[in-house]
């Protein structure tokens, strides 16, 4: 069976072997008064990994109610700098240390390439210590000028934060959401995707390993349209965060509009990669192809729609046919393995849906893609695909969320740019020329809160990241601006 053919580290064997999983809450495990679970599957075999447990509305409201009281009552937020660091730090080198570990349990659990799910710890460890130093040099009072008055503005942290995410990205996404709120004193309640809940439960219990106060690291588990939602309607919560979906983002922002609980909303994407005539065809294809199948193009800000100068596009095209013919699709835990499955066979039916749909309205396929068959396993496999036409049609439009681009041709520099903004989304381009004029022009031309000039989904910590319009709001992940949000200001003035 394919349960016996993976070879998991004896720790994660252990934390799946569990009859069932609880939330983490308060430093323990939680489980719902119910009994109710929802099972996680191998995406790679489709068989069950571990039965977690389904938090209702009033254990998810408890859960805040733990986070609100740790945030008075456990010093987080009100411990010298250096001290909560110094926390932060032993979190920060015991998950590096564990790396293999929770990489592996990620692979698992999400689909992803076993070495891709392990530079994903790593990115989270590094946002963390990122997070931890700049808020010990952040200044917490800053002097003001009145004339003939002392004046000052003083940050805090607000209390509970509450973080909401996808199942793409679990365990990095984590690190980026919560590791700013954290350096900045908040506690925090996550809830992490129904398909991938595993990273973030071990998580909760390695921060209460290394002594970080029960209850300024909770999880709580369950259904979106329960436990999120119980979450993002919660008017406790000081500072929402969500990442995912346009439509359950619009749901998310409702709520805390109604609580006026400032939210930051992560949303999907369409991106562009304009490609100019000047480029090494051969190079340009192998990045791009790259990119669209990295976590089987389950990837926000990836470059969904290509857009290819006139004078190069067969040879482009071709290029890329070739390319993608060889891409090795396989399990994850498998390290000849080049691309994964999707996480589920609602995202499988997904892809192969616009697939049809697009060709329906009129796409040409130029690569048809379709389910792939992975010897040995019954998971959700799919083979990458091309369409190409007209930028109205729905496969242009919409976000997959597959190993899928979309092609099409144009003449002027002018005309590309117009071509990458024929979307709602804006998260994140490309540009792709050896003109370094036309490079910038165009970088800054197309409306989305982040370009790349010749690459794509490069990130790096003091790189702000984050999209506008349908892509989302608040951006500035990653970076000073973030960390920002998690304080809340007051300024105290008196006379002398
Ligand atoms: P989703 O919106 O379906 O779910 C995201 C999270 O919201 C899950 O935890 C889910 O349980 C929860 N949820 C569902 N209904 C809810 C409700 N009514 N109230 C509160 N929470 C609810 O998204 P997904 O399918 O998990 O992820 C894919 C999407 O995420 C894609 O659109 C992708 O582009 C986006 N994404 C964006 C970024 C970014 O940084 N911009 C990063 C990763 C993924």
């Amino acid at each position: 069976s394919t349960a016996t053919a993976r070879k998991l580290f004896p720790e994660v064997e252990a934390f799946i072997q569990s009859e069932s999983l609880g939330s983490f809450i308060g430093g323990g495990e939680v489980f719902a008064e119910s009994g109710k679970t929802i099972q996680t599957l191998d995406p790679g075999s489709g068989d069950p990994i571990a039965a977690v447990t389904e938090l209702s509305a009033e254990e998810v409201d408890s859960a805040i109610d733990v986070a609100a009281k740790a945030f008075r009552e456990s010093g987080w937020g009100t411990m010298p700098v250096n001290e909560r660091a110094a926390l932060l730090h032993r979190l920060a080198d015991e998950v590096e240390k564990q790396k293999h570990l929770i990489g592996q349990l990620e692979s698992l659990d999400a689909g992803k390439i076993e070495a891709q799910a392990c530079g994903d710890v790593q990115n989270f460890v590094d946002t963390l210590r990122y997070f931890t130093d700049m808020a010990q040099h952040l200044q917490r009072r800053t002097t003001l000028a009145v004339k003939g008055h002392e004046a000052w503005t003083v940050r805090q942290p607000w209390g509970p934060c509450g973080f909401i995410f996808p199942w793409n990205f679990p365990f990095l996404l984590i690190g980026w959401g919560i590791t700013p709120a954290l350096a900045a004193g908040n506690t925090v309640v996550i809830k992490p995707a129904e398909d991938t809940p595993l990273s973030a439960l071990y998580l909760a219990r390695l921060a209460q390993s290394v002594g970080i106060p029960d209850g300024v690291i909770n999880v709580v588990t369950g259904g979106g349209g329960t436990t999120g939602a119980a979450l993002s309607s919660n008017p406790k919560i000081k500072r929402m965060s969500f990442t995912g979906s346009p439509e359950v983002g619009r749901l998310v922002a409702e709520s805390c509009g109604r609580n006026l609980v400032p939210v930051k909303l992560e949303l999907g994407g369409k991106g562009a990669a304009v490609v100019f005539d000047d480029v090494d065809v051969s190079s340009t294809a192998e990045k791009l192809t790259g990119a669209i199948t990295f976590h089987t193009g389950q990837v926000c800000c990836d470059a969904t729609r290509w857009l290819i100068h006139e004078s190069i596009y067969d040879d482009f095209v071709n290029e890329c046919v070739d390319r993608l013919r060889q891409v090795k699709v396989g399990y994850q835990l498998d390290a000849s393995s080049q691309m994964g499955p999707v996480v589920n066979a609602k995202q499988r039916e997904r892809v192969l849906g616009y697939l049809e749909k697009g060709q329906a309205e009129g796409a040409e396929c130029v690569l048809p893609g379709g389910p792939a068959q992975v010897e040995g396993y019954t998971g959700y496999y799919v083979k990458p695909a091309l369409l190409a036409g007209s930028l109205d049609n729905i496969a242009a439009r919409d976000e997959i969320f597959g190993p899928v681009a979309y092609l099409a041709p144009f003449k002027t520099e002018q005309q590309a740019i117009e071509m990458a903004n024929h979307t709602d989304y804006g998260l994140a381009n490309s540009v792709w020329t050896q003109d370094l004029g036309r490079a910038a022009r165009v970088a800054e031309a197309m409306v989305a809160g982040n370009s790349w000039i010749n690459a794509h989904n490069v990130f790096a910590q003091g790189v702000p990241y984050g999209g506008v319009n349908k892509s989302g709001m608040g951006g500035g992940v990653l970076s000073l601006e973030t960390l920002l949000d998690y304080y809340r200001n007051t300024s105290v003035v008196r006379p002398l």
